[in-house]
């Protein structure tokens, strides 16, 4: 039975991927042959080392060696999500932290500088705080929306501008195109945290983006059950860059991360479409709600970045929504603790619907002005839809509304 580095990176079985939609390519990964007959699930290679006959066999550097190196079951998921990015290559990490880190440190050292959107995932913007301090990076925040403000922040020590696509909680839609351009024009490399809107509404590497990130955790993997990171490339010889010192930071995948994603990564059209759906209607249903003073999702006439949210998530707005009580933080604590069908948890992109509340989760390392200007209130809830029946969800969030505008100020 043979198992070459060289297999696992094929397409499926009789077909030119290249030609097939994400829907299709979805579901079916790379495959491993052995010997003329394939497995239609990934195999699970756990073990961490591998045998030679020969020296020469083992010096071979496409071979697989160790796994901290490469693993087949990695790669098979390194290859699916690089194929749905329409990258040329990926990268597999522990987390989606890893991933971020593996980027940053690769590209960043002292007396660098990254623009960065100031509205950030906070374990992002807590990274980009230990580099200012620790290593003498200097960062430049900006809106993400306005390419003069990329273009009068740009320095010749400037290493990267750093994007979300959907930014965490506000929901922003960054102007890809439009921030990339100007980067691209400075020689500066872009890459854009793509985890809100997944590759199935929104490919960054299309837009001007040179790396893509993901936190694998969430809509890639779909459970609950798994944490991971990937970062796609354009560039082959970036990616052999970010690799090396992925090997050092020994942040991988584990086997087991790996082929429980490829595993949710299957049904990931059908989640996306069905939580973008959901989101879309609860965000209407929830802005015309008394105890709600304002709501936040792409889908919205009056969300800020509609033209661009029309231009770059044709398919959807995302699962994910922001929402203002009109009871401030006593209300948002109160509609947390009454959702029933919902689960209060710090994660979305799952396939239960999730709900919680940043400034005392995700974001509790900004301060009161970072949370200000981040645009997260005191009673900003973020609510992740997952993929139950939109009428028990809506009738969840009403009754939980009911109790929250009890309690509100
Ligand atoms: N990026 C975004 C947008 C996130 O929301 C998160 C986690 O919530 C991360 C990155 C970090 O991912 P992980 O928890 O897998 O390290």
């Amino acid at each position: 039975m043979t198992i070459s580095a060289n297999d696992i990176t094929g397409v499926p079985a009789k077909t030119d991927g290249g030609a097939l939609r994400p829907e299709t390519l979805a579901v079916h990964p790379p495959r491993v042959e052995i010997s003329g007959s394939t497995p239609l699930g990934v195999p699970l290679h756990q073990g961490h080392v591998f045998a030679f006959d020969s020296a020469d066999a083992l010096a071979d550097p496409d071979t697989f060696l160790y796994s901290r190196m490469g693993n087949p079951t990695v790669r098979a998921l390194e290859d699916a999500v690089a194929r749905l990015e329409g990258g040329t290559g990926a990268l597999s990490y522990a987390s989606g932290m890893g991933a971020i880190s593996g980027v940053l440190h690769t590209l960043l050292s002292s007396g660098g500088h990254v623009i960065a959107q100031r509205c950030l995932y906070g374990g992002t913007y807590a990274l980009l705080t230990d580099l200012a301090g620790r290593w003498g990076v200097d960062v430049t925040y900006v809106s993400g929306t306005d390419p003069d403000e990329v273009r009068a922040a740009l320095r010749p020590e400037t290493r990267l501008l750093y994007l979300e696509t959907i930014a965490n909680p506000t929901t922003r839609v960054a102007d890809l195109p439009a921030l990339a351009a100007v980067a691209a024009g400075a020689g500066v490399p872009v890459a854009v945290d793509n985890t809100f809107a997944s590759p199935l509404l929104c490919r960054p590497l299309d837009h001007g983006a040179d790396v893509v990130l993901h936190s694998a955790t969430k809509y890639l993997a779909g459970h609950a059950d798994v944490l991971g990171g990937v970062a796609v490339f354009k560039d082959p010889a970036l990616q052999r860059r970010v690799r090396a010192h992925a090997v050092e930071q020994g942040a991988v995948t584990d086997p087991f991360a790996a082929w429980l994603t490829l595993r949710g990564m299957q049904t990931l059209p059908l989640r996306v479409e069905r939580q973008c759906a959901s989101a879309a209607t609860l965000a209407a249903r929830l802005a015309a709600h008394p105890a709600v003073a304002a709501v936040r999702h792409p889908s919205l006439a009056d969300h800020p970045d509609r033209a661009v949210a029309a231009r770059l998530l044709p398919a959807g707005g995302g699962g994910v929504i922001s929402a203002d009580l009109a009871g401030g933080r006593d209300a948002g604590r109160a509609f947390v603790e009454a959702v029933r069908v919902a689960s209060l948890s710090v994660s979305l992109g799952d396939v239960r619907t999730l709900v919680m509340h940043p400034a005392s989760t995700s974001h509790r390392q900004l301060d009161a002005e970072a949370l200000r200007t981040a645009g997260i209130g005191p009673g900003t809830l973020r609510l992740s839809v997952g993929i139950e029946h939109v009428e028990d969800l809506w009738a969840d969030l009403t009754q939980a509304l009911d109790k929250a505008a009890a309690h509100g100020a």
